[in-house]
């Protein structure tokens, strides 16, 4: 995982972005880097160095980055060790390249293109600028669609040419990006928790999707080149949830928030004392249909499954699994279509969990997810969708999140045990 950022407007890029990847940095903290775009000439001047953002902030402190346009990146190291080559952004000829994930194909576009000797990096992400550059004629879009077509693998990638300044293009597989139009112009990036500084209306950018932000626009076109028009998103959280808010760490501030947004994901979902998904769009028959519920979901969600599980096999008495995301498919678990399969992730961007969604739909289960964050891939590839209401989670120890997974779990029991009729939560 990795944060990236795409900025074009008015304003200076250097600065912006350097915020921006301190917001971002909780998504990978070995290495950061910018590349700023020279208003006239489009020439690209890059900074990056191995360490957090603080050390990038230093390196280009006393340098004069003149320009309005540009990317950023903060690493969390997959393929290459931790140096100032191998952080991102990658340039190659007129190409700059960001990238969050993994190309898994990178050995043999090396070898087809022949790409021996020319690369700087030991990264599977200058191979992508280097295999644009190839395509590249005076055509992105060309360039792009052209270059998508041969990766294999998982991509967020933000990309710049140098002979067409103050555009940033960006394209997705997998990997999040989220953009938006903002008072100065538009920018990109992996998360919402940046974007909503800047802007209420948000997108989430399609996979397979060309994006072009220019100073006074934002763009999408499918693969084919066809304007396609966005599903506009609202930020669904408190701005100062996103900052420390007087706290010296985010995991204090969170860990104290969580009476506050543990009662605003339930409040809203009791009616006349029974747990009711009505305004979640969840019907009855999805939790009374089924005769056995699967939980699906990594690390901590996955925690919060089996706490779950405790609670709907004493108290709605069916039989209920909690499956690592991970091994879902590759153990060809059985579901069918009187499972439910419930996939639990607070970003709603975690790849393995989204892969078994994906696994389960193919089988036929009836999918639920329970997400934090609206709109993310997960919330849109599943039949239905619960948000929790946690806000933004910085610290890399979940809290509130987990917590308030937690309250949607103990909801979705009672309602499963009265609409089954398992007991009478009137008594209650
Ligand atoms: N695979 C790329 C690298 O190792 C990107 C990693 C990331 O998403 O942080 O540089």
């Amino acid at each position: 995982m990795c944060g990236i950022i795409g900025y074009t407007g008015k304003n200076e890029a250097k600065g912006i972005m350097l915020d921006a990847l301190e917001t971002l940095e909780y998504r990978g903290y070995d290495s950061a880097g910018i590349a700023v775009c020279a208003n006239k000439t489009g020439e690209t001047r890059i900074y990056k160095c191995a360490g957090r953002v603080k050390d990038l902030r230093n390196l280009c402190e006393n340098e004069t980055i003149e320009g309005t346009c540009g990317l950023g990146h903060t690493r969390w190291a997959t393929h290459g060790g931790v140096s100032d080559e191998n952080a991102h952004p990658h340039k190659y000829e007129k190409v700059t390249v960001i990238h969050n994930g993994i190309i898994e194909n990178y050995r043999d576009l090396i070898k087809k293109y022949d790409l021996y000797d020319k690369l700087h990096s030991q990264t599977d992400s200058e191979v992508v600028a280097a295999v644009l550059s190839h395509f590249y004629g005076s055509d992105p879009y060309l360039a792009i669609q052209k270059t998508v077509l041969k990766l294999k693998g998982t991509f967020a990638l933000g990309i710049m040419f140098e002979d067409i300044p103050g555009t940033v293009f960006a394209v997705r597989n997998v990997s999040p990006i989220v953009t938006a139009r903002t008072e100065s112009g538009a920018m990109l990036a992996s998360d919402v928790t940046v974007l909503g500084q800047y802007s209420k209306e948000y997108f989430v950018l399609p996979e397979g999707h060309i994006l072009t932000l220019k100073e006074n626009a934002v763009e999408l076109y499918d693969l084919s080149g066809e304007p396609v028009e966005p599903e506009w998103l609202t930020v669904n959280w408190d701005l100062n949830r996103s900052s420390k808010g007087g706290y010296p760490f985010y995991m204090e501030k969170e860990i104290m928030e969580q009476p506050e947004v543990i009662g605003e994901t339930i409040e809203a979902r009791i009616k006349d004392g029974i747990p009711d998904f009505t305004e979640d769009g969840v019907p009855d028959s999805l939790l009374g249909d089924c005769d056995r519920v699967c939980v699906v979901a990594c690390g901590t969600a996955m925690h919060a499954g089996l706490v779950g599980k405790a609670l709907m096999q004493s108290l709605v008495r069916m039989h209920i699994d909690v499956e690592l995301a991970s091994e879902f498919m590759y153990a060809d678990t059985v579901v069918d279509d009187k499972t439910l399969v419930i996939a639990i992730s607070q970003s709603g961007e975690t790849i393995d969990t989204l892969e078994a969604l994906k696994y389960a739909k193919r089988n036929s289960a009836k999918t639920l997810a329970i997400v934090n964050v609206r709109g993310a891939s997960i919330a849109r590839e599943s039949d239905y969708v619960i948000y929790t209401n946690a806000g933004p989670e910085i610290a890399v120890a979940s809290t509130k999140a987990y917590t308030t997974q937690l309250a949607i779990l103990y909801l979705l029991t009672g309602r499963m045990a009265y609409v089954k009729r398992v007991f009478d939560m009137q008594k209650m």
